[in-house]
């Protein structure tokens, strides 16, 4: 039996991590779920799971989940704010965190969780993205076990072999896209898209900021950085393939001229359950994959239309990590901003551009340098381009 906290509970890939859970109830117990402002939702998944606690944005919130909890007779204990976010990531009697907070406001909790040596299930990139030095020192000095739930990393974790990075094997880690909802239209007809239109994957289920991060191909920028980090491979050997049918997951390719890949139908539940039973593989409720009624398609991706490829690579090439806290702090706030109508589609790539050549600061040592940066380029940006009533924490 291994006790689990699930961070981000309420969100896709939390729900589908509580599937697998559910299906699997004498392998796992519940110790804790995490929401932010949806009530209802973590209200149905504690009732449903019984976790010793349950942690919610605001205190206001934190009553009145306590209060409904206690009066259907529960004694999970409602807390609340980031702090209470840390507690559950690194309480002694938890065996395996999944870290599935989207954004930087996952940060410091997943940080937590490898600090206190635990198997880590990562889903939140972005904090790889914006503390890939500082996070992978600490998972190496504390002993964490850090197993990658996005589909890529998780497929090319699958690919190397004992699941090390060779680097004098592996010729090239290549990572798929699926190019997303707008891998064909013109770039003169992308001016009037709507968050609805750009949410709409065509092959992939996935909360609202990263369906926009995967239409503007963002999402594969913070994949490379990624990427880099996970497996402390060197950006020459990094590539990205459009591959519209994402079928194959990603992939590595060996010196020998050997491919690795791996395969499957698109559904989160294969490497959540993969990291969730590692080392061990075990049957998750996913839908099997027809080779027979699918063809693979493979393309270049085009840097000079996918221009948030071109900004990571490069940054990456100069080794320029701050600027990799600056990329992911401008395009969340600028997200958001396009999610509210506040700006066109276009501008986010067009925004990051400009505030990335424009905005410096000296390297970054700590986490606390990180969200320092993080917080500077949000109010930047926010300043910049007049964006002060947007939402965003
Ligand atoms: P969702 O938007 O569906 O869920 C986000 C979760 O984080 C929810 O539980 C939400 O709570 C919580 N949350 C949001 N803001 C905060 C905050 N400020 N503080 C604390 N908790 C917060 O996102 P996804 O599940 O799609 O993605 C989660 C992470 O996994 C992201 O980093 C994403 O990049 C990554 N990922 C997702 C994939 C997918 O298929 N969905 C695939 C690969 C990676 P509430 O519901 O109450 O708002
Ligand atoms: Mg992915």
């Amino acid at each position: 039996m291994k006790t689990i906290s699930i961070l981000g509970a309420t969100g896709s890939i939390g729900q589908n991590t509580l599937k697998i859970i559910a299906d699997n109830q004498d392998k796992f117990n519940v110790y804790a779920l995490s929401a932010h402002h949806n009530y209802d939702k973590i209200l149905e998944q504690a009732r449903n799971f019984q976790p010793k606690y349950v942690v919610i944005a605001t205190k206001a919130l934190a009553d009145k989940l306590q209060h409904a909890l206690k009066s259907e007779g529960l004694e999970t204990i409602v807390l609340f704010g980031a702090k209470a976010l840390i507690e559950i990531a690194r309480a002694d009697e938890v065996d395996i965190v999944m870290a599935a907070i989207v954004g930087m406001a996952g940060l410091e909790s997943s940080y937590a969780a490898v600090c206190a040596g635990k198997k880590v299930l990562l889903a939140n990139k972005e904090s790889l993205v914006a503390a890939g030095n500082i996070f992978m020192k600490a998972v190496k000095e504390n002993g964490a076990t850090l197993l990658p739930v996005d589909s890529e990393h998780n497929a090319i974790f699958q690919c190397l072999t004992d699941n090390q990075y060779h680097a004098k094997e592996v010729d090239k880690v290549i990572l798929t896209a699926s190019g997303g909802p707008f891998r064909n239209k013109a770039l003169s007809d992308l001016e009037s898209i709507t968050p609805d239109e750009a949410c709409n994957h065509p092959n992939w289920k996935m909360g609202r900021k990263i369906s926009v991060d995967s239409s503007t191909m963002v999402n594969k920028a913070l994949e490379v950085i990624e990427a880099y980090w996970l497996f402390n491979v060197s950006v020459d050997k990094l590539e990205v393939l459009i591959h519209p049918q994402s079928i194959v997951h990603s992939m590595v390719k060996y010196c020998d001229g050997s491919y690795i890949a791996q395969l499957g139908s698109p559904d989160m539940k294969t490497p959540i359950g993969y990291s969730l039973f590692f080392p061990e593989r075990q049957a998750v409720n996913v839908t099997p994959l027809d080779l027979c009624a699918t063809s693979l398609t493979f393309e270049k991706a085009d840097f000079i239309r996918f221009r948030a490829l071109e900004m990571v690579f490069s940054l990456l090439g100069e080794k320029d990590y701050v600027k990799s806290i600056i990329f992911n702090a401008a395009n969340e706030v600028l997200v958001e901003a396009f999610l509210a109508e506040k700006i066109q589609y276009l501008q986010i790539i067009a925004y990051i551009e400009q505030t990335l050549a424009e905005l410096h600061f000296s390297s970054a040592k700590t986490i606390e340098d990180v969200i320092e940066i993080d917080q500077k380029t949000r109010d930047f940006i926010k300043q910049r381009f007049l964006l002060d009533d947007v939402m965003y924490t």
